[in-house]
């Protein structure tokens, strides 16, 4: 338990500092729109402000509200988010809006209960929401705020295990301002972000530089603790491009893998890396169809696509044919159509590089 000249301590001087130092101003920042500050949480997880703050600006621009977000086809919303990745974020983005708006009138549930209900929405965007749409008491606990805490208070329990992020989330919530939660929360997670990094905070621009027992022991870069390592899967993914009469061959992909509802090319993926001249043979990939008239327009280099447990090492081979063979499962699309769907940002970065 804190005691309560520590809170107070705590809470003051964190106040104090967000008062005169914070200056990341944002568009979602004080604001008191549920939708908003839920589309920015959504957009935010795994995402630095940078990228994320554009796609919020494009989505606040195209879908003002719950409604029209409601509205949108699934391509529409995975077009915007192209390029974001975190694909079942974007997924429950839609499932939520269509609930909200079809059977909450458009409201957003004012409590953490309601808010758990709510697809994509766990204990840290109901904070969120509650806290800086609705005042609710609710500490938020992210990242930044487990970094904070576990090196003001010098705490060594691995915040990956149960028992090290229960006891973080306790003292969270025993040193959450109940005054003023959106505005407590808000600097916590400001500070984390910006003074008491990663990697080399800034401690000597820091409102806890006095007391912080990491600073006071030399444990600065040790703390926060994880045990475990995340183990990275490596993947050998190979596109083909087949163009044929002014179209091209791809299909949505399906099933409990990465990039789930999201369009690609004929995929081809191996235990090991694949030479240039098999690329380029037309029984490499094994297609099923008559060895058509194939030109070969181009082989791309190895792209690499890090994802946080898997490392997508890649190639493209651009073929043409004079024929519209048939492959099973891909679909001939017109050009101009494949543009308007929601490819994998490594596909992406492919055709942009080709334009
Ligand atoms: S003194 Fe340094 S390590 Fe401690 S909370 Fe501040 S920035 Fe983080």
């Amino acid at each position: 338990m804190v005691e309560k000249q520590h809170k107070v301590w705590f809470s003051r001087a964190l106040k104090n500092w967000h008062l005169v130092e914070n200056n990341r101003m944002m568009p979602w920042k004080g604001i008191k729109d549920p939708y908003k500050i839920w589309l920015s949480e959504v957009i935010l997880q795994q995402t630095r402000v940078e990228q994320g703050l554009a796609y919020y600006n494009r989505f606040v621009e195209s879908y003002p509200d719950v409604h029209t977000l409601a509205n949108a086809s699934d391509n529409q919303v995975f077009k915007l988010w192209e390029g974001l990745g975190y694909y079942s974020r974007c997924r429950n983005l839609i499932k939520t809006a269509r609930t909200i708006s079809m059977e909450h009138a458009g409201l957003f549930p004012a409590s953490k209960e309601g808010l758990l209900t709510l697809s994509g929405v766990g204990n840290y965007t109901a904070a969120a929401i509650g806290s800086f749409a609705f005042g609710l008491p609710l500490a938020v606990v992210d990242g930044n705020v487990l970094r904070v805490l576990s090196r003001v208070f010098g705490i060594s329990t691995p915040i990956d295990l149960p028992e090290g992020r229960k006891a973080l989330e306790q003292l969270a919530e025993q040193l959450l301002d109940i005054k003023n939660p959106a505005l407590y929360n808000q600097a916590i997670m400001d500070l984390g972000a910006t003074v008491c990094k990663p990697r080399q905070p800034i401690c000597g621009a820091c409102p806890f530089r006095q007391k912080c027992l990491a600073l006071a022991q030399g444990k600065t870069e040790q703390l926060p603790v994880k045990s475990k390592k995340i183990k990275q899967r490596e993947r050998f993914f190979y596109y083909l491009i087949l163009e044929s009469k002014g179209k091209q061959l791809v299909r949505q992909r399906k099933g409990k893998d990465i990039w789930q509802d999201l369009f690609e090319f004929i995929l081809k993926e191996t235990d090991e890396p694949v030479e240039e001249k098999e690329l380029k043979s037309w029984s490499f990939w094994n297609l099923g169809a008559k060895k058509e008239k194939i030109e070969v327009v181009s082989i791309s280099g190895e792209m690499v696509h890090q994802l946080t447990h898997q490392k997508i090492r890649c190639r493209m081979a651009y073929l043409r044919s004079s024929a519209l063979v048939k492959v099973d499962g891909y679909h001939w699309t017109d050009i101009s159509s494949i543009k308007q769907l929601a490819f994998p940002r490594l596909i992406t970065r492919y055709q942009t590089s080709i334009r």
